[in-house]
């Protein structure tokens, strides 16, 4: 989609510093971690939001979430614990509208968050 950042990234015209890929996923270091792991795992596909994702239907929603599980073991945090995040919408704070779940570890993290 033109114009989207995640696009840009999943197409290689911005840069970014990639930690996993998959058929359907990339995953990258957030810009601006929130805690020592802060990656984001996006589908290569353009859908705006969790639920566009989801309503796909045809096992990407799985995808993405199984490279989130996979980034946080191969990042180190797979037994300390981390957390999956998808903010859907203003009152989330979503601010790219390209579906993304965030991997968040490596400090404890609070409940519920802010
Ligand atoms: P959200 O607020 O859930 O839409 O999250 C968007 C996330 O994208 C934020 O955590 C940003 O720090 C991150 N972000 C924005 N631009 C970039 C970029 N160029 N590379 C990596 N992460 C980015
Ligand atoms: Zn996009």
């Amino acid at each position: 989609m033109a114009d989207c950042l995640f696009c840009g990234i999943a197409a290689g015209e911005i840069p970014a510093t990639r930690v996993l890929e998959s058929a359907r996923t990339i995953a990258f270091q957030d810009i601006n971690p929130q805690a020592p792991v802060h990656v984001l795992v996006i589908p290569k596909e353009h859908h705006p939001d969790l639920a566009s994702l989801a309503g796909a239907g045809d096992g990407l929603l799985d995808e993405v979430a199984a490279q989130a599980a996979l980034a946080a073991s191969s990042l180190g945090v797979a037994e300390s614990g981390y957390r999956i995040i998808f903010n859907t919408g203003p009152e989330a704070g979503q601010t790219v509208h390209h579906a993304h779940a965030h991997v968040l570890g490596g400090r404890p993290l609070t409940w519920p968050p802010g």
